[in-house]
Formats: C-alpha cells, structure tokens, sequence
C-alpha cells in the first residue's frame, strides 16, 4: 500500500475499453480519479507525463507456475519459481498461480509461500488448490476447506483431462470437484472456479460438456485451458464457447509446438472471434514457469526452456497487429475477462476505486515502459 499521491497525466486511457485522454490519480494503492486537467493544488504528489502514451490495465494471468513447473522429463526438467522482477517487467500484476503434473516434490505450501513473496514485493497473488490429478491434492484436507480457510486460494486447477499425464478422471469425478469448488466459493464469497488443462487426446472437452448435462453444473464453472493446441480443439473450444462455456488460450506456444500444430493465441483469438465465440468469455494466460523441453529429430531431450510470462503481452500485441482484433477486445482478454472469472471486481480494470494495476506503453513500439503494481510505479529502463 502506497500512501503517497501519483498523478498521471494526460494518457490515452484503455480501461480497456477506451476512455480517451485522461489524467489518472493514484493513491493508497487505489485509483481516486479519473478526469480532465485534475487539479491538486498545494497536495505533494509524484507525476508522470504521459502525454499521449497508453494506459492500461495491469496484466491478470490466470496459469503460472509461481513455484516452478516441469520435471516431466526427470528432476533436470523441473523449473524455478517466478521472480517478481519477471512479473513486473511482463506488465503482469495480478497472477493465479497452480500446481502442475508434479504434486510430489511441489507442494501447496510451497506455492503459496511463493505467491506471498510475491505479495510482499507489491504484486497481487493467488493460489488454486489441486495439481493434475483426482482425487485433489489440497492444503487442508478438502477443496471447500481450502477455499474457505486459505484467503489465496480462489478455485481449483489445473485438473488434467484429456491427457496421458493426467489421473483420467472419470465425469462422476469432475463434476464432484466442481460441486465443491462451487460450495467452498459460496462459502468464501470465491470464484471457485476449476482450472481445467486440456490435454491433445480426442476426448477433449466432452467429460465437461457431460459433467455439465449430466449434473447440475454449470458451464461456467469451467475454465479450459490450451485450446489453442491444435485447430480441432479450438473449433471444438468455440463450440463450447457459444453454448456458455469460457475458453482460455496458452501465449507461451512455441515455434516447435506450432510446427506440430499447436496455434499462437492472438491468432487464434481472431479464429475464435470469426467462428463466434463469445468475446465476453476468452481468456489468455501465459501457463509461465511450465517447462518447454527441446527435443531433437530422434526425440533425444536437447535443452530445457522456460514459458515466458512475457508471452502475455506478446500475445495481445500480435492480436491487435496482426491478426486485427479490436485493441480493447483483445485487451479484456488478459485483464477484465480474467478478472470476471476469477471474481476479482478491483483487478484488470481502470476505474475509480479499482486496485492501481497499471501499464503506462508507448504506443508505437507497445512497449511497457512503466508497471504500477499496488500504486507503486516500477520504470522499465
Ligand atoms: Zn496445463
């Protein structure tokens, strides 16, 4: 919390739909106001001038691997934890951080350790309960009980379908832990929302679309995630989504993963706008910290990378640019849409009362030059 005064002044304000130019004041972590030529008098405060640079919200990422990911090819394969200096420079202000495929070696107490750390050097962080498999690992004994004891802890994920690397779980089971994610939310004024990871096995999303004709589960108690991994899956995804359901796309795709079919996330942002997905319920995260491992023509493992938070931004960009989205529509993506889902009403968002989550850009280069995390601006360069 920052109890000084911070005026920016006269930006071209995305919020994300655009307000125009504006001076934003900041204080107490807070926005106070947003208007024309604010006037502050005598008050002591620090300014920026943006003069005619843009505004945006801070970055909501709804997957990174806080604590480290990986470790699917051997304990050389595992991956650190985020380092706030990551976020910030990434313009991501607000992370949902989970567990992986390993619930062995990582553990919730570790990863929410990690989101406090990152709390405690000014960025927003939460936590899911549960890793890929079934039954859930949790903190405490129970989803509801997480979700009602642990204040980080706002839903459930990733829960691994579709995949070899996931528990199969059958649809009596998925619709249990959304059950529970839906109680403990209830009791916790939560989300409580599951983080569903979709793996690349034809099963897709059919034990969600079951689970919820089935049992009294509603389709937006689902998020899944990587449907942007093959086109078949992203058709499917656009189905899901005209009939209520929300998708997510994965921005640290690679070029190899896209040699094999997997698509970039701004692009297929624009694919799912044309195939009539719902705006409204598209999200982007970047799954940061998961590991990425090269392997060579033989399948021998070459070297280990790391997702980038940073792909988050990319991904906006590249959909504004490239691919002709509506600049606030592919914005909402990786701020206010996230921020709806995971029912965070003060985050990816600029207005007056809203956290003071902030990205001050240049407007030619889509550079982020300034990261208000908390009220407190860090500069870039
Ligand atoms: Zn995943």
């Amino acid at each position: 919390m920052n109890a000084h005064l911070l005026l920016i002044r006269d930006a071209e304000v995305f919020a994300p739909q655009s307000l125009g130019r504006c001076d934003v004041l900041v204080g107490a972590g807070r926005v106070l106001a947003i208007g024309r030529d604010l006037q502050l008098g005598s008050l002591a405060h620090e300014r920026i001038d943006a003069a005619g640079r843009w505004l945006w919200p801070g970055y909501v990422d709804s997957l990174v691997h806080l604590s480290g990911g990986g470790g699917e090819g051997g304990f050389a394969t595992r991956t650190l934890p985020l380092a706030a200096s990551a976020a910030l420079g990434a313009g991501v202000t607000t992370l949902v951080g989970a567990l992986g495929t390993d619930d062995v070696t990582r553990s919730h107490a570790d990863l929410l350790a990690c989101a406090r750390a990152l709390q405690a050097q000014g960025l927003s962080a939460y936590t899911l309960t549960g890793s890929y498999h079934v039954p859930v690992t949790t903190l405490t004994g129970s989803i509801r009980s997480d979700l009602v004891l642990i204040p980080e802890m706002i839903g459930v994920g990733e829960i691994a379908i579709a995949d070899r690397r996931g528990a199969q779980p059958s649809v009596d089971e998925l619709a249990r832990i959304a059950a529970d994610a839906n109680v403990g939310g209830l009791l916790a004024g939560k989300a409580g929302v599951v983080l569903v990871h979709l793996g690349d096995e034809d099963a897709a999303l059919s034990p969600l679309i079951e689970a919820s004709a089935r049992h009294a589960v509603a389709r937006s108690r689902w998020l899944p995630t990587h449907i942007n991994r093959s086109r078949r899956l992203l058709d499917r995804g656009c189905a899901w989504s005209r009939e209520g359901g929300w998708i997510d796309l994965t921005t640290s795709t690679t070029e190899a993963l896209v040699a094999a079919g997997d698509l970039y996330a701004g692009e297929s942002l624009a694919i799912a706008l044309r195939l009539g997905a719902a705006a409204e319920r598209i999200t982007m995260s970047s799954d940061g910290q998961a590991s990425l491992p090269l392997f060579d023509a033989a399948g021998h493992f070459v070297e280990l990378g790391v997702a980038p938070i940073g792909s988050l931004h990319e991904e906006v960009v590249q959909a504004i640019d490239r691919h002709g989205v509506p600049l606030g529509t592919a914005l909402a993506t990786a701020t206010l849409h996230p921020a709806t889902i995971w029912r965070l009403p003060h985050k990816g968002r600029i207005a007056v009362g809203a956290d003071a989550d902030l990205l001050l850009l240049d407007p030619a280069s889509k550079a982020i030059a300034v990261t208000v995390a908390g009220g407190r601006p860090h500069p870039m360069h």
